[in-house]
Formats: C-alpha cells, sequence, structure tokens
C-alpha cells in the first residue's frame, strides 16, 4: 500500500531508494528468539562485548589526556569498572539468555530495565544519579555487540539505501559521514537540532519530524525522499516513480549548472562585496567547503571532535586538527569555535545529564567550569595559528564577565605559551556568538570587548521563542519570521556595523535563499553556512541589488503579523 508522510525537509534534493531501518544502540534493541542450539554462542558472543569494554576501559584510564579533569575522570572510569564487572550486569544477562531463548542484546537490555528500576526506588539521591552511568555501561556493551558503528545491518547497497531512524543523536549521524547513503529520515528533530544539522552535511536529502515513519516503514520497502517539501513517499505506484524520477534528473541537473558560478566573486548587481563562508564539523569537511567556493570557514564546530569517542581529544590532537583546517585553508580566515558541548551534543563521558541541557552547563559556561579543558584548546588553537588565518569564536555567551574571563584565560594561555617558547599569531581575532537574547540586546556592551560577532540564529530563536530546536512536537513553531527574531538580528547587524565591527551570520538562515535578500537589507555582508547551500545563496546575492531593498526591508521590520511578513519578503524575492 502506498502513503505519504509529511516532515520537516531539512537538506534539498530528490531520493529514490529502499528503507533500511536504523536504531540508537540503546534505544532500540532487536528482540529475536534463539534455538537452543545457540545459546552458546550468543553467551560468548556476550562474553567478547563485556571483555572488549573492559580492555576499552583500561585503555582509557592509562591514556587519560592532557587537559582532562584527572582526578574526576579516573573516578568516573573507576564507577564504570565496577559497574561492568558486578555479576548483575556481566552475568545475569547470560542466565536470562538461556532461560528466554532470547538474543544477548535483549537479554542485557532487560536486565538493565530490571537494574534501573531498582534504582528508581532509591531515596538517596547521589545514587538514584549513578542511574545514567548504568545506562552509559549498557551503551558500551550494545555498541560492542553490535560492532561499531553498529546502527545499520547492512542489507541494501550504501547508494540505495535510505536510512530511517526514530531518533539519532548528533554524535550517531555523524558516524554515516564515511558513508555515501542515498537519504536521511527521522522521526524526531526540529529543522536545526544538531542532529538535523549533521545529517544536512551529509550532503543528501534529508527530512526529521515525521513522527511515526520509523513504525509504519518496513525493511527494504521502497521509499521517495522529497527533501525540498519534506515529503516521503513510502511504496509509491509507477506514476508517481516516474514522475519523482524526472523532478530527481532536474533538480540534478540544476545542481550541476550552479557549479559554474564556483568561483564567481561573491558580489552584488551594485558591486557590493560578499563574503560567503562555509560551517564544518570536521577537518575533512574542508574539501567540500573549498569546493563549493567558500572564502573562508565561518564556523568550525570542534565539539564534533569530542564525540564518538571515550575519552577526550588531547592537546596535540586538536593542534593538529586545528592545523590541517588552517593549512587547507590557504591564508583564508578559519573561525574556530570553542567548544560548545552539553545540550543535545554531550560527550560519551559527560558525568550529569542536565535537567535542562539547553539552559545548563553548555558551551562556554562548561569551559568556564573546567578551565583546563579550554586551556587546552585555547593553546591549540593559538599554536595552530601560525599556519593560516585562524580566530577564535566563543559561544553562547549571556554576560560580559563570561567575555572577561575567557579573554583572560586566553591571555593565560598566551603567557604558558610564551614560557615554554611555542610560537603563535599575535593577532588572533577572538568573537563572540550572539546567540541568546541577552547578548543581542547587550551586543554593543559586548562589541567593546570582542574584535567580530557571529549571530547564531539556530539558538538565538530558539532562547527567543522558547521553542526547543530539538523537539519535533514544537517544529512547526520555529520561526525564523517571527517579527521579535527579525528584529533582534536587524538589531545585531546594525548595531555591528555602526561601529565597523565585522558581523556574520552562521545558524542555518544564512543558508536559507529565501532569507538571503532580507539579510542583505539588514545589512549583512557575511554569511556562514553548510557548503552545499553556498552556490544558491551566492547566485542570489549575484542577481541583487542592494539599493532595491531598503524599502521593503523597513516594512518587514515593521510589520507584526506573519502573514503581511511572507507577503514582503515574496515580493523582495520575486
Ligand atoms: C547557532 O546557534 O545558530 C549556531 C550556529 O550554532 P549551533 O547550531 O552549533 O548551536
Ligand atoms: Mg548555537
Amino acid at each position: 500500500m502506498s502513503f505519504t508522510i509529511h516532515g520537516v525537509g531539512i537538506s534539498g534534493g530528490i531520493a529514490i531508494g529502499r528503507a533500511q531501518l536504523v536504531s540508537h544502540a540503546h534505544l532500540e534493541v532487536a528482540h529475536y528468539d534463539i534455538p537452543k542450539s545457540q545459546i552458546a554462542t550468543e553467551k560468548s558472543r556476550f562474553d567478547a562485548a563485556i571483555a572488549q569494554v573492559r580492555q576499552d576501559l583500561s585503555e582509557l584510564a592509562s591514556h587519560i589526556p592532557e587537559g582532562a579533569p584527572a582526578a574526576e575522570f579516573e573516578a568516573f572510569l573507576n564507577l564504570h569498572r565496577m559497574i561492568l564487572e558486578d555479576s548483575t550486569l556481566s552475568e545475569v544477562p547470560k542466565q536470562l539468555i538461556e532461560t528466554m531463548l532470547c538474543n544477548a542484546e535483549w537479554a542485557l537490555k532487560l536486565q538493565m530495565e530490571a537494574l534501573i528500576e531498582q534504582f528508581d526506588r532509591i531515596e538517596d539521591a547521589y545514587l538514584r544519579e549513578r542511574k545514567a552511568d548504568i545506562h552509559h555501561v549498557v551503551e558500551r556493551v550494545l555498541k560492542a555487540l553490535l560492532g561499531r558503528p553498529g546502527y545499520v545491518v547492512r542489507s541494501i547497497p550504501e547508494e540505495n539505501a535510505i536510512l530511517v531512524a526514530h531518533d539519532l543523536s548528533p554524535a550517531d549521524v555523524i558516524v554515516f559521514k564515511q558513508h555515501r547513503f542515498a537519504s536521511f529520515i527521522a522521526d524526531l528533530g526540529g529543522a536545526t537540532s544538531h542532529t538535523a544539522i549533521v545529517a544536512r552535511s551529509l550532503n543528501i536529502p534529508s527530512v526529521v519530524a515525521l513522527h511515526q515513519a520509523r513504525t509504519l516503514i518496513r525493511e527494504n520497502e521502497t521509499l521517495i525522499v522529497d527533501g525540498t517539501h519534506g515529503v516521503v513517499i513510502v511504496n509509491p505506484d509507477s506514476g508517481v516513480l516516474t514522475e519523482y524520477r524526472l523532478r530527481q534528473e532536474q533538480w540534478l541537473l540544476e545542481r550541476e549548472k550552479l557549479k559554474r558560478i564556483t568561483r564567481t566573486k561573491a558580489a552584488t548587481l551594485d558591486s557590493i562585496d560578499v563574503e560567503l563562508h562555509a560551517n564544518i564539523e570536521l577537518p575533512d569537511d574542508v574539501a567540500m567547503a573549498k569546493e563549493s567556493g567558500a572564502t573562508g570557514i565561518g564556523l568550525f564546530r570542534t565539539e564534533f571532535l569530542f564525540l564518538n569517542r571515550g575519552d577526550l581529544p588531547s592537546e596535540e590532537e586538536q593542534f593538529e586538527a586545528y592545523r590541517r583546517v588552517a593549512v587547507e585553508m590557504e591564508g583564508m580566515p578559519v573561525t574556530i569555535r570553542t567548544f560548545d558541548l552539553g545540550a543535545d551534543k554531550q560527550a560519551e563521558n559527560a558525568i550529569r545529564v542536565a535537567p535542562n541541557p539547553a539552559l545548563g552547563l553548555r558551551a562556554i559556561r562548561l569551559c568556564l567550569a573546567e578551565p583546563r579543558l579550554f586551556h587546552h584548546q585555547l593553546r591549540a588553537i593559538l599554536r595552530a595559528s601560525q599556519y593560516g588565518k585562524v580566530r577564535i569564536l566563543i559561544p553562547m555567551l549571556t554576560s560580559m564577565h563570561e567575555i572577561d574571563q575567557a579573554l583572560h584565560l586566553l591571555k593565560e594561555a598566551k603567557e604558558s605559551l610564551d614560557l615554554q617558547n611555542i610560537p603563535y599569531a599575535d593577532n588572533v581575532e577572538v568573537g563572540g556568538m550572539i546567540e541568546v537574547p541577552a547578548a543581542a540586546l547587550s551586543v554593543n556592551m559586548f562589541m567593546r570587548k570582542l574584535d567580530f560577532v557571529s549571530i547564531g540564529t539556530n539558538d538565538l530563536i530558539q532562547y527567543t521563542l522558547a521553542i526547543d530546536r530539538s523537539d519535533d512536537t514544537v517544529a512547526h513553531l520555529y520561526d525564523p519570521l517571527h517579527p521579535a527574531v527579525l528584529e533582534l538580528v536587524s538589531h545585531i547587524i546594525r548595531s555591528a556595523n555602526r561601529v565597523g565591527k565585522p558581523v556574520m551570520v552562521c545558524g542555518e538562515m544564512a543558508g536559507d535563499t529565501r532569507l538571503t535578500r532580507l539579510l542583505l537589507g539588514f545589512g549583512l555582508r557575511q554569511f556562514s553556512m553548510h557548503p552545499a547551500y553556498l552556490l544558491a545563496v551566492k547566485q542570489v546575492v549575484l542577481k541583487t541589488g542592494i539599493s532595491d531593498l531598503a524599502g521593503t526591508t523597513q516594512k518587514i521590520l515593521r510589520s507584526h503579523v506573519s502573514d503581511r511578513i511572507e507577503n514582503l519578503l515574496q515580493k523582495m524575492n520575486s
């Protein structure tokens, strides 16, 4: 039977292929019966997984990276080793395999649930919180059972496979970057959740917020994914398939045509230059950024160096990553954002799950709370500054004292390098992300201490409208055109231009061609976006006369009715 599911398109284009169901190891574990003859095999599979995790944990313990809070790290590893070695986890699941005749993953999941239930009944808050540690250890064992990356049981050739997930973390999705799947769709997530942002960087048509896709779609079913319109068609009939094959060809053709302007300078009809930079998550992404004709890296989300690993990246490893990006960008600006961990990007060994992570110890707050971690990142960035035009960008600033503290820690990092005679560029600029409404309203004060600002519209929208960007149930309320958002964005740009400080937009609004003219009308001249959008944005820039925008921009800013804003925007774009 053919049917259609609607969600939020996060990466344009059309993919046609077959469904490949994927799971987050700990959330969705397959249950299957096993014959008696397989009990021994299943048990030894389980033992092997425990042994592997035992080995992983001792390797971690012997390589506590520079910059990690060593005592805490050790305590946490010891706790995890204790949990692993406890017979409730390492022995009882084997009894379950035997009595229930089920697979090892399922037995482990059952036992974990029983343990968690016991923990829930404990009154002591500290012990109750150790629940998260049990989850972490079980997750490690499950991953070992499934084999890393583990989430995909390969049954369809990659280029034909459409990954169908319920919910995946950004760390899960980034693993897919090493593959060439046809498309990615998921039930949960908003358009600017980090999961969606990483999915976008896979550069394949993608749709999120489909709610029921993972339940309704079966393995191997034929799917059409229209990433532009946020639609998934399951089991299409031949007429629909033909129609979409045509559309797919057309889309590919248009994408090819856009390549002609890769080397064209981004300037408006009235010869105003516009900088188009790329957002990257990992050093490997530089290739795609350069291919798209980006004239700089406007946002290097360094926290991705932390994901999918049990340890922390050392200063040396970070230095190598930053140096590589600086060298490969050949003197073009490289804006390295300091770790924005917390919220929906947790390191695997995050010790505590915050009650409200988006408002918790995230980004600069976490860095100031863990100054040793920050110190080593700052040293690594400074050391890399020798190899190109490196800038530092601090995420989620809210108060002046955070800028003061961050600058103070930067000074200390420089002094420590001086003491060791390690060279670094002396003109490394420091900018701040303006992504909290308080920062937007304080931008004039902030700019006195910063060399540049960059607007993180994803978070600015989330915090201004009180809409969780990763929650699919409110995805429809997440509105970049809300008058309050437009007012804040234009205020930041205007304020920066008035004092001559560079200002960039690096949130997803920068890559939305519908908004390019509006942002130009606000006075924006620097955009940073996922490389896949860069040429389409450039094309709009090339066809725009700035002098034509003033009237409609003002009308949009004065308007407080969504329909009217939509109409005016359409007029501006026609
Ligand atoms: C933003 O918030 O707009 C931004 C660019 O940062 P991130 O999406 O990584 O939070
Ligand atoms: Mg942000």
